[in-house]
């Protein structure tokens, strides 16, 4: 599918690696300047050289999503290096697994805190610009860990409650020309899903292997397949779609 997009500012969060990283290059292809934030600043630098490599435009931007006034001043500089960002993927994410018996506050709030703090944080920041443009793609990242997943009560409840916060923001933002929707994947092959197998005590290849018999089309996932929702789901002609779940996992969910 060939998308088309008028060139925007767009920020990816989280993109020094995995699914950011391959989305922040994705937009950037299709003609758009990317903002990449990430953590630590120093590690935006390879997504940034691989982009501007390829004859796009990005800067790097360190912000911990999760801290209100990083927020604030990341999305200002955003804003002054490119311009307005009316492109906004809630992509920044960590895990920390654990039965619920064993599961500590700290690993339940900071998970809550990067994926449902970190994604209203800057949505009410990015808001601003949109609806100033009367044009606007925010997109979340949900999983399919939404319906639960054994040792995730933490993360499948984020991960789930960020499905009703897109839902409520393309209500409350539709009429400004922005649209809002989460992308859902299933077994993305990235350092995720690496340190779960290493948690599991299986090597990452078994772990592939594995899960690759379980999926309908036979294969994992990789970043570039949840880039290329993101980057229809981010297209001028995808204003029509909104407040949806796309599960992007190999097969059906329900
Ligand atoms: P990843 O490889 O672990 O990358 C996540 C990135 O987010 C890292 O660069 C990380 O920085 C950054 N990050 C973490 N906390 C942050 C914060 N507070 N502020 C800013 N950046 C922060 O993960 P991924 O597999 O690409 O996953 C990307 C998104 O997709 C996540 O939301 C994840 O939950 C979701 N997802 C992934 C899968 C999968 O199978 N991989 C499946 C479903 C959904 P550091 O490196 O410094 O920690």
């Amino acid at each position: 599918m060939l998308a088309t997009s008028t060139p925007r500012t767009a920020i990816v969060t989280g993109a020094a690696r995995g699914i950011g990283a391959a989305t922040a290059k994705r937009l950037a292809a299709d003609g758009h300047r990317v903002a990449v934030l990430d953590l630590d600043a120093a590690s935006c630098a390879e997504t940034v050289a691989a982009i501007t490599d390829a004859g796009g435009q990005a800067i790097g931007v360190g912000v911990d999503v999760a801290d209100a006034d990083q927020v604030a001043a990341a999305v200002a500089q955003v804003a002054e290096a490119l311009g307005g960002p009316t492109i906004l993927v809630n992509n920044a994410g960590i895990t920390r697994d654990n039965l619920i018996f064993k599961m500590t506050e700290q690993d339940w709030d900071s998970v809550i805190g990067v994926h449902l703090r970190g994604s209203f944080l800057m949505s009410r920041a990015v808001q601003a610009y949109m609806t100033q443009e009367k044009f606007g793609r925010i997109v979340n990242l949900s999983s399919t860990s939404a319906q639960g997943n054994r040792g995730q009560v933490n993360y499948s409840a984020a991960k789930a409650g960020l499905q009703g916060f897109t839902k409520t923001l393309a209500i409350e933002l539709g009429k400004f020309g922005v649209t809002a929707n989460a992308v859902a994947p299933g077994f993305i092959q990235t350092d995720m899903t690496r340190a779960t197998a290493e948690r599991l005590g299986v090597s990452f290849e078994d772990f592939i292997a594995f899960s690759a018999k379980e999926i309908p089309v036979q294969r994992v996932g990789q970043p570039e397949d949840i880039a290329a929702t993101i980057s229809f789901l981010t297209s001028d002609e995808a204003g029509f779609i909104s407040g949806q779940v796309i599960y992007v996992a190999g097969g059906p969910m329900d």
